[in-house]
């Protein structure tokens, strides 16, 4: 376990010049406090979570105090927002601190998201308000516990200083942390700007810090597309599995990882509706839910283009070409383990389209129907579910076809089909009321209701004593509220 003023940097991306990043300081906000510490998260730094209740922690993450070892840099990327290409982006309101390895020889990048303008703000302020940053912090950790990737969160500090969005707020703070803070704009930026050389050294960098094992095949760069499209396959097969919508996904927003990144309006559903549009500045519907899956497909195309310099249009478009059945092949998969299924049987994938199009038909709360599939032998669950339906007859029809395929694998083994499923199917999700019920409360001064749900969140999958409230269907309200863009 670690103090906060032993962690050990080595900044390999600042090292990369000014062509990529700029040296800019983070400017402090007032009073800052800490609003919510990830247990988890400090464990990836090696901290003792009990440094985060000291006053230094709120005044390095809220841009007070700054390591003498942390480069803070602006980074420039562009990418494609709702389809077209803005040639100019960049952190405009986050600094990457540096990048901190830990005693496991991993590295994480260290980025401070509102910490004040930079080259790269156009006519921002800089500045992230509370609301959005508890919002990115729940996302952030809920998901992972979920075991969907995702960029993590240290800690949200709060403070004094007002900032102006619909009406005044309070600005704050989020320490995220990921292996990487590349996205596919950074890519874009370099060869929309025509500047191979560049373009290179990001992609030798990339190669080496993140992609070592391509290195090895005779087309590191062609290894490497292919791995960031199987990656990003897989990641949107989960986003759709447990109903997980991004609501913003620009290009710049998208890691070269594979990893849920910079999160906006986002929303995981509460009744299953595939065409859902979680932003509301999103007139077209360009990201709603179902689209998530196309719109994987463009943004690795868009990536594709940008790549042409480095790999054949030939075999990039080959590779392309893989997204599309990983995806299926991953999201089958995990819907098979959500129904309870050990093997993969052919009627399947009709049986999760009919169970999809039933639920849409009668706004059906898709996390508790698996929840609850679980709870009991198939036979007295879908007659329990059988309520939530409108059309009874088109659900027993359904509820005949699962039962029996139920019934192919196994005989009496009740407990461990409970067990496998309820493995899978979380009982706690970060629903938007209950994410704005504890905004609500902190913007009050009241933080105890952001820790606790990100405690019960932390561990989605078991039952926590005291917290049924956190698993009930959302109240009519509460599937409707309005999630402001502004951030
Ligand atoms: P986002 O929608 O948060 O992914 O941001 C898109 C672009 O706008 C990025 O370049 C951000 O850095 C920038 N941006 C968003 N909000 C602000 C802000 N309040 N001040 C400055 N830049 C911002
Ligand atoms: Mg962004």
């Amino acid at each position: 376990m670690k103090a906060l003023d032993e962690l050990t940097f080595d900044n390999r991306f600042a090292r990369l010049g000014d062509a990529f990043s700029t040296h800019v300081l983070p400017e402090p906000i007032d009073a800052p406090r800490l609003v919510v510490a990830s247990p988890a998260a400090m464990a990836l730094l090696d901290l003792d979570p009990a440094v985060a209740q000291s006053p230094v922690f709120a005044e390095l993450f809220g841009g007070h105090k700054l390591w003498a070892e942390a480069e803070p840099r602006a980074m420039v990327y562009s990418g494609h927002q709702f389809g077209s290409y803005n040639p100019q982006l960049g952190d405009g309101r986050g600094l990457l601190l540096g990048e901190v390895y830990n005693q496991a020889g991993e590295h994480w990048d260290l980025h401070l998201k509102g910490a004040g303008q930079t080259p790269y703000s156009r006519m921002g302020d800089g500045r992230a308000v509370l609301r959005s940053s508890i919002r990115e912090f729940l996302a952030s950790e809920a998901l992972h516990a979920l075991g969907i990737p995702s960029s993590r969160a240290l800690c949200v500090i709060g403070s004094d200083t007002p900032v102006w969005r619909e009406k005044q707020e309070r600005a704050a703070m989020v320490l995220r942390l990921a292996p990487s803070h590349v996205r596919f704009g950074h890519f874009e930026y370099f060869y929309y700007t025509q500047r191979p050389e560049q373009q290179k050294a990001l992609g030798e960098h990339v190669l080496a810090m993140h992609f070592p094992e391509c290195l090895e095949q005779p087309e590191p760069y062609l290894a490497m597309f292919r791995e960031i499209v199987e990656r990003n396959a897989e990641l949107i097969a989960k986003w759709q599995a447990y109903g997980f919508c991004h609501g913003v996904m620009n290009t710049d927003n998208m890691s070269i990882l594979g990893i849920t990144f910079d999160f906006g309006p986002f929303a995981f559903l509460d009744d299953f509706d595939a065409h859902f549009i979680c932003n509301h500045s999103d007139d077209q519907g360009r990201y709603s839910f179902s689209n998530q899956v196309p719109i994987g497909q463009w943004n690795l195309s868009a990536l594709a283009q940008a790549l042409t310099p480095f790999i054949s249009v030939e075999a990039l478009r080959e590779t392309l070409g893989l997204y599309l059945p990983l995806y299926q092949a991953h999201y089958l998969d995990l819907m098979r383990r959500r129904l309870g299924f050990i093997t993969g049987e052919e009627g399947d994938q009709a049986l999760v389209e009919q169970l999809l199009q039933l639920m849409q038909n009668s706004g059906v709360d898709y996390s508790l129907f698996f929840r609850r599939l679980g709870d009991e032998p198939a036979e007295t669950a879908v007659a329990r579910l059988r309520d939530d339906f409108v059309d009874l007859q088109g659900f027993d029809a359904w509820a005949q076809r699962y039962c029996a395929r139920v019934a192919l694998e196994h005989d009496g083994d009740e407990p461990q089909r409970r067990t496998r499923m309820h493995a899978v199917n979380p009982l706690y999700i970060l629903r938007n009321y209950l994410a704005q019920k504890a905004i609500d409360a902190a913007e009050r001064g009241d933080y105890a209701e952001v820790r606790r749900l990100h405690q019960v969140l932390s561990n989605p999958f078991e039952q926590q004593p005291g917290m049924d409230s956190y698993a009930e269907r959302p109240p009519e309200w509460g599937k409707h509220l309005e999630i402001s863009c502004s951030s």
